[in-house]
């Protein structure tokens, strides 16, 4: 998203954007977005700052850590980013929105937190049945 410094008034500018997963490159091994992102950004600014908050919200699919299922997860994230716009016509906050969204990524994936997982020793999935190694 990229936005003419001239044209955001005093009180701030709001835009909306869908954002394409691919384009972006935010897909991963575990995750992937199944939809474009939703994104809304207010711009601000004082003499040789900008504020930008920062909304996202999208529909993802992860693989779980644990059974290799995938599940369904939303998305939802907020943040916002500060810039030096000094001696700058426009601003383009996309590079930024990127890094923060690959930041928000939960660091393991879970279909649930008591996820059994896979039996280490023939590979069934224990959440939707035991086997006779689970048992002892
Ligand atoms: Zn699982
Ligand atoms: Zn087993």
């Amino acid at each position: 998203m990229k936005v003419k410094l001239s044209e955001i008034p005093e009180e701030g500018l709001t835009l909306s954007e869908h954002l394409d997963p691919a384009q972006m490159r935010l897909d991963t091994p575990e995750l992937k977005f199944t939809a474009p992102l939703d994104l809304t950004a207010t711009f601000q600014m004082q003499r040789e700052m900008a504020w930008v908050q920062v909304g996202i919200t999208g529909q993802m699919q992860q693989i779980c850590g644990r059974c290799l299922e995938p599940y369904e997860r939303s998305y939802d994230s907020k943040f916002h980013l500060d810039y030096s716009i000094k001696g700058m016509l426009s601003l383009d906050i996309t590079d930024e929105v990127r890094q923060e969204i690959l930041l928000s990524y939960p660091i393991r994936f879970l279909c649930r937190e008591d996820c059994l997982g896979l039996c280490p020793q023939c590979g069934a999935n224990l959440n939707e049945r035991s086997c006779h190694h689970a048992s002892a």
